[in-house]
């Protein structure tokens, strides 16, 4: 056996000795790690750890705010862009948008938050590109993550579904076929300003028909179409804003809306 091997053996042998000495120390207690987190220095295993309260899941998290269930009579808690009854349709579990309509937006206000959105794009296939089953779905009123018919239909990639609109292009198209439900779980930490400076940006995780098509994004500005906004830097704003859903004409539908708020 030559020097080298001689002494890797060595090696090996006082390395599962050193770990088999440390683990019979851990189990006499002798080794004690601590993690520091927000609630604390803890041992690590502490049973005494603070515990996450329990949230029933299901359709909707037990936590979560229920903003269209399917099972409402109405809109109650949405409204138009200006505070009156919106004219989106209800029915058979589901909301659409009405051509004409105009926007419709949650009468609460929401910063950082959870979003689960369920929506369908028309099944009856009509225009191309931005004309078929547009909508969207914006956070505090105003950053888009674009809806629209992207099953066999091209158009610019920074507004195909799941797009965060005229900014980041989804990382794959995952789009279901019209008329099927579809799904956005979008995990979003609102921008913070300080007097007109924007100084931390908005970051965007977004799964689409559960796929990863945005990780932890951060929007660069806003979300506008080729406007001032879109093309600039930051306009302040409050610390929270309506959910909007987008009137772009198309008959698409939403169903089963819930938001769980974050810290930000
Ligand atoms: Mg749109």
């Amino acid at each position: 056996m030559t020097r080298t091997v001689l002494l890797c053996v060595a090696a090996c042998g006082f390395a599962v000795l050193a770990g088999c000495a440390t683990q019979q120390a851990a189990e006499k207690g002798e080794v004690r790690q601590y993690v520091e987190t927000d609630t604390g220095r803890w041992l690590v295993h502490d049973v005494n750890r603070p515990a996450p309260p329990k949230v029933t899941p299901g359709k909707a998290p037990g936590d979560a705010v229920k903003l269209f269930a399917g099972t409402d009579p109405d809109l109650s808690e949405w409204t138009d862009t200006k505070g009156n009854a919106s004219k989106w349709i209800v029915r058979d579990g589901y909301m659409e948008a009405v051509k004409g309509a105009g926007y419709i937006q949650t009468k609460r206000k929401f910063g950082s938050c959870q979003l689960h959105v369920e929506f369908a794009t028309p099944s009856d296939v009509k225009d191309s590109g931005q004309g078929r089953g547009n909508s969207g779905v914006f956070l505090m009123g105003i950053y888009e993550v674009q809806v629209l018919d992207s099953y066999n239909n091209h158009t610019y990639p920074d507004g195909q579904c799941a797009a965060l609109y005229g900014r980041n292009v989804p990382l794959v198209n995952a789009c279901a076929k019209p008329g099927e439900w579809q799904s956005y779980d979008i995990i979003f930490h609102r921008p913070i300003f300080k007097d007109k400076d924007v100084v931390r940006k908005p970051t965007f995780t977004i799964l689409h028909n559960g796929v990863l098509v945005h990780d932890h994004v951060v929007l660069q500005g806003g979300t506008g179409w080729r406007g001032k906004h879109a093309i600039s830097d930051y306009e302040p704003h409050e610390d929270k804003g309506p959910i909007s859903l987008q009137d772009h004409g198309n008959p698409v539908q939403y169903r089963n809306v819930w938001i769980r708020e974050l810290a930000d």
